[in-house]
């Protein structure tokens, strides 16, 4: 029995639900270790109900153990009386599966999902007791590494890690792994490796480069420290994903974590190009994986699983070539397993509602419209295709099919919206209660309308990277005007999210290597768990960054100069800055853009590698 887990029993008395810290989990792998093993911890910056709702955790841990060079085991956050208790017993962060401290692995890796999440990446560093800072660290300590998708602008934590994946990380993080495996038997040095995998299509290794500002500070791009070093790190691209190993055997949980099912991914990337959506961009070309290949991972996961819940995964669930058929196939097998089946991000077309009609039966869930914005003017300046004739057409079909809950989602702070854009809002939730009382003989009833407003905030490789992002007091000024007139509304309900964390996230979404010293005085401050409202600590966020000279309006608050050099550039993404910019070009005068499927848009991702998509519908 190793020393931590000694005292880890001891601990384990004294916290909030303990099942978070002691693995063991069916699927989870145990396997003993040899010297020349790689060692690889998979650290999820944020608390164990959260990382082990995350699919991308499953594929990279399963992909990493079928090789025979590498063992991968989990790291969660612990929660803060987890960490006191650590801090105060002297035990430091371990991995799950076999107790090991997390400083005696050989990689140590983070995705970065979330900005706000940041602060847990230096509090897990601390308890782990590696240097927090990448040239603090020794040939002794793990090389510390990230990906996700944040790493599209991962400068703000740069100065922290030695290397960031960009990209897919099926082929490349097991490629690294088999490299550092041969460094490792042959005792060569840290550096060497860094410059070899330097060479790899995603790989961005900080330490190479270094800022450049001219006299009166302002950013002017990277010179490099090292000449081998690529001029920009293009992203790494998994061609074909069919044959990439999906998993068949899900770490199923000891207690309830946010989404606790099985998951087959559909395809990665979108061809609709909501201009505000990171995601929608940076995952071009759109990649298929065959329906054969869908079911058969979600009978597998489910029989080897026993999850009563099958999600598919996907940016826009309807656009699947083989929706139809594979939907028909998946409802039959989890009807007979009594199985239910979810399908998140859906065009709400007859085929759909049948679909959902029959999945959710007499126990109806909410009916959610991600409609952005209020007013067609501005669903069309952010490029979403979803219009109210759409909207009110399959709300009608669906308070015929029995739904009386609908929940509806929009963006705040959106570019050019005005407060008529707000009124829209408003004037769209009035307009669903009356249908709905229409169909309830004059009367309110049951039926309710549910308002959630996120903040828009600006993200790197998207049309609207360069537009400011409204203050906090702006934000709350809306947020109060929609909450006056929403509750005049019988049956609606409205929701909205803090304004100075959105700010934050804007923040670390454009900034530099310049706010690493804020973040580190942040955490010394108290800050972490900065994506959770309880214990968010907007104190010892405004101290450390007025201790540190930073400027929250100039990250989040200003337009952008679309010429301007940005932090991000380092990194390619495979998209065109001039696509980008004809994108605002467009939005400034609410011009849409098609879905490509119509008709190649000119994104220049296909320059990288090959994307069918173009035109494919207009073909037909
Ligand atoms: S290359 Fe053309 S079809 Fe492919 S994602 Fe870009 S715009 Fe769409």
């Amino acid at each position: 029995m190793s020393s931590v887990q000694n005292e880890l029993d001891r601990l384990l008395l004294k916290v909030e639900k303990p099942a978070r810290y002691i693995g063991g989990e069916l699927h989870s792998v145990v396997r003993t270790a040899s010297a020349d093993t790689v060692r690889f911890a998979f650290c999820f910056p944020d608390l164990y109900e959260i990382g082990m709702s995350y699919m991308g955790l499953n594929i990279l841990y399963h992909l990493l153990n079928r090789t025979d060079h590498t063992y991968c085991e989990r790291c969660f956050t612990p929660a803060r009386d987890m960490s006191a208790a650590m801090k105060q017993a002297g035990v430091p962060l371990f991995t799950l599966e076999t107790k090991t401290p997390l400083r005696e692995m050989d990689f140590v890796g983070f995705t970065l999902q979330y900005e706000l999440c940041y602060t847990n990446i230096l509090a897990m560093l601390d308890l782990a007791g590696i240097p927090a800072l990448a040239k603090d660290r020794s040939e002794d300590d793990p090389i510390v590494i990230c990906g996700g998708p944040c790493v599209f602008n991962a400068e703000p934590v740069a100065d922290f890690m030695d290397v960031i994946l960009v990209g897919d990380g099926e082929e490349l993080l097991p490629e690294i792994c088999r490299i550092w495996s041969g460094y490792k038997k042959s005792g060569r040095t840290k550096i060497e490796f860094l410059q070899e995998i330097a060479a790899l299509q995603g790989v961005y290794i900080p330490k190479f480069y270094e800022p450049v500002r001219d006299d009166n500070d302002t950013f002017r791009g990277y010179r490099k420290l090292w000449d081998g070093a690529p001029d920009r790190v293009l992203k790494a691209i998994v061609r074909d994903i069919d044959p990439v190993d999906f998993p068949k055997e899900l770490i199923v949980p000891l207690i309830e974590v946010v989404h606790d099912r099985a998951v087959a991914e559909l395809f990665r990337g979108c061809t609709r190009g909501c201009r505000f959506c990171q995601a929608g961009m940076v995952y071009r070309p759109v990649r298929e994986r065959s329906m054969e290949k869908v079911v058969d991972i979600a009978r597998t996961q489910l029989e080897n699983s026993g999850q009563g819940e099958l999600s598919l995964l996907s940016l826009s669930t309807s656009d699947y070539t083989q929706f139809e058929p594979l939907v028909t196939e998946l409802m039959q097998y989890c009807k007979a397993r009594q199985v239910s089946l979810s399908l998140p991000s859906l065009r709400m077309d007859n085929f759909s509602f049948r679909v959902l009609d029959e999945i959710q039966g007499v126990r109806k869930t909410g009916l959610t419209f991600a409609a952005e914005a209020g007013t067609q003017r501005l669903r069309d300046v952010i490029n979403k295709n979803v219009t109210e004739e759409h909207i009110f057409t399959a709300l009608k079909q669906a308070f015929d099919l029995g739904w009386t809950s609908v929940k509806l989602y929009f963006m705040m702070g959106l570019p050019t919206e005005t407060y008529e854009d707000l009124d829209g809002i408003v004037d769209l939730a009035r307009r669903i209660m009356e249908l709905a009382k229409e169909h309830n003989g004059g009367n309110v009833g049951r039926y309710s309308v549910s308002v959630s407003v996120s903040n828009f905030v600006p993200k790197p490789d998207t049309p609207f990277m360069w537009v400011r992002q409204n203050t906090p007091e702006e934000f709350e000024q809306k947020h109060y005007y929609l909450k006056d007139r929403l509750k005049k509304i019988k049956g609606v309900n409205f929701r909205y999210h803090g304004s100075y964390a959105s700010m934050l996230e804007a923040v670390f979404a454009r900034g530099g290597r310049e706010l690493s010293a804020a973040l580190l005085r942040a955490y010394e401050l108290g800050a972490s768990f900065d994506a959770w409202t309880e214990g968010f600590r907007q104190d010892a966020w405004e101290q450390a960054l007025a201790e540190n000279g930073v400027d929250e309006t100039y990250f989040a608050l200003n337009d952008i100069y679309p010429d301007a050099p940005m932090p991000w550039d380092i990194v390619d993404c495979g998209i065109t800055k001039d696509f980008f910019k004809e994108e605002w070009r467009k939005a400034q005068a609410a011009a849409t853009t098609q879905d490509c499927r119509y008709g190649c848009n000119g994104c220049g991702v296909n320059a990288h590698t090959e994307c069918r998509w173009g035109g494919i519908y207009a073909d037909n």
